[in-house]
């Protein structure tokens, strides 16, 4: 999926969600909540009827019980076909359809109908358009802002191949969060997020900043990655003025993807977020089951705090 990593699908899933589950048993410390509530079968039946695709269906998200039932959800546009191939990624690599021209406005009723105080959508990487969905994305934003206008607005985008002026047309746009994740540490990038590069999403996520957006990255451990490869890059983003950063836990959605080189202990997690928190990193959620949109939906007051600063 689009996710040069931006995983925006970062989400494998537990063992026993896919045909080929992975044979070793997760930790005490990764439990997917079972979608049994209300909430989540409307949530579900609302996609359903505006056609609309979510990374947490398409990602096999473990958190989707969780989430849905708080109506948390992270719509994606574009399609539900990538044209990239990353190895930890569960979206359905290929040749999408075309935009469909109307699915901005179906967000917009989608979001509108919720009433959330904040949202994140994603989108599929669209490398087959002149300007990979650049476009596409703006309208999306300025339909979703018009139906609602207190909520904030999160946006995990692509890479735009670096072109910052494709970046440019969804930043005038003023979604409240611009979000790109990295996904894994520069020395096993090209092996996990097989088309993008380090210096093409850093170069999207320094020229965001630059323009005064609120910006925001995650990465997932447990790909073989070492803590101090994990702590330069925590502190490179603190250098580029990235605000908001994720780290969780890679969990393979099946034989076919990369496998999983080991599980990080929470307290693993806890150090690093202190880690990034020391680099100067304002807001870090770091944790085994974190998501580049896990609990994202608890984020309205900070952004509006970062926004105006
Ligand atoms: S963590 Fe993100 S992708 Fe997963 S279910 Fe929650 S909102 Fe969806």
């Amino acid at each position: 999926m689009a996710t040069d990593g931006n995983s925006r699908v970062h989400l494998p899933v537990l063992e026993g969600n896919t045909a080929e589950p992975p044979r070793r048993r997760h930790p005490p410390w990764i439990k997917a909540t079972l979608p049994t509530k209300p909430a989540y079968f409307e949530l579900r039946a609302m996609v359903k009827e505006l056609q609309l695709h979510t990374v947490c269906e398409s990602a096999s998200c473990p958190n989707i019980g969780e989430c849905w039932t708080r109506r948390a959800l992270t719509i994606m546009i574009l399609g539900d076909i990538c044209t990239r191939s990353c190895r930890f990624c569960d979206v359905t690599t290929g040749r999408p359809l075309p935009p469909d021209p109307d699915e901005p406005r179906r967000v917009a009723e989608m979001l509108g109908r919720l009433q959330l105080e904040h949202t994140v959508i994603t989108c599929v990487d669209r490398d087959d358009l002149p300007d990979f969905g650049a476009a596409h994305w703006a309208e999306t934003i300025r339909r979703v802002k018009e139906a609602c206008p207190a909520m904030t607005l999160e946006v995990l985008v692509g890479d735009f191949k670096g072109n910052t002026d494709h970046a440019d047309v969804v930043l005038d746009a003023d979604p409240d969060v611009f979000a790109h994740n990295l996904e894994t540490v520069p020395r096993l990038s090209r092996q996990v997020r097989v088309q993008a590069s380090y210096p093409r999403s850093y170069k999207i996520l320094e020229h965001a900043r630059r323009r005064g957006a609120v910006t925001k990255t995650g990465l997932m451990l447990g790909l073989g990655e070492t803590r101090d490869e994990v702590v330069a890059v925590l502190h490179e983003l603190a250098g580029l003025g990235v605000e908001i950063v994720t780290l969780g836990q890679y969990l393979a959605p099946s034989k076919q993807h990369l496998p999983l080189d080991r599980y990080v202990h929470p307290d693993e997690f806890a150090d690093l977020e202190q880690v990034a928190r020391d680099a100067g990193i304002v807001h870090v959620v770091s944790g085994p089951l974190v998501r580049s949109s896990y609990h994202a939906d608890g984020q309205a007051a900070l952004v509006r705090s970062l926004r105006k600063r």
